[in-house]
């Protein structure tokens, strides 16, 4: 307790200036850009929004390009690889490689598995500890595992 002074008008407006803009979806994704050193540049922030203000998914960048044309953001398709790059090194996304050409980005960065839907082209979380790997093979000397996914492919049954 270092001060026993009683709160001005001032300390109850600071305070709830603090509160509104807590709870403000916007100035909390700026908070999460600056957190991880990125600045909240406007496009970062309007394809920050587009991607995180919807729970959980996986996005490609051509989707993500889709959803800003819609919006009327106005970004290229090389500006929103570049973001999805960035937050991806940032740690807020993680990279999937589904195959050579297709590369999701998952707006959950902690560690999960894939269902991925062979033809609709779509991924479903699977929970870390509902796949257990049984044998893994011997590393190559110096290293160590950063981590293991797996991608689970489905079709629909065939008949
Ligand atoms: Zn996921």
């Amino acid at each position: 307790m270092t001060s026993s002074r009683t709160m001005t008008q001032t300390d109850h407006e600071a305070m709830a200036g603090r509160r509104s803009l807590a709870g403000c979806p916007v100035h909390s994704l700026r908070e999460k850009l600056r957190g991880v050193g990125l600045r909240p540049t406007r496009q970062r922030t309007s394809l920050g929004w587009l991607l995180f203000a919807k729970g959980d998914r996986h996005v490609s960048a051509e989707m993500l390009y889709e959803e800003a044309m819609r919006a009327r953001v106005p970004v290229s398709l090389a500006t929103v690889y570049n973001t999805l790059h960035q937050f991806t090194q940032a740690g807020l996304l993680r990279e999937l490689a589904v195959d050579g050409a297709k590369t999701y980005f998952d707006t959950n960065p902690s560690d999960h598995h894939h269902f991925f839907i062979e033809g609709e082209d779509r991924m479903i979380d699977v929970p870390s500890d509902a796949i257990r790997v049984a044998q893994l093979p011997a590393l190559p000397d110096g290293m160590e595992i950063s981590r293991v996914e797996v991608i689970v492919r489905l079709k629909p049954k065939a008949g």
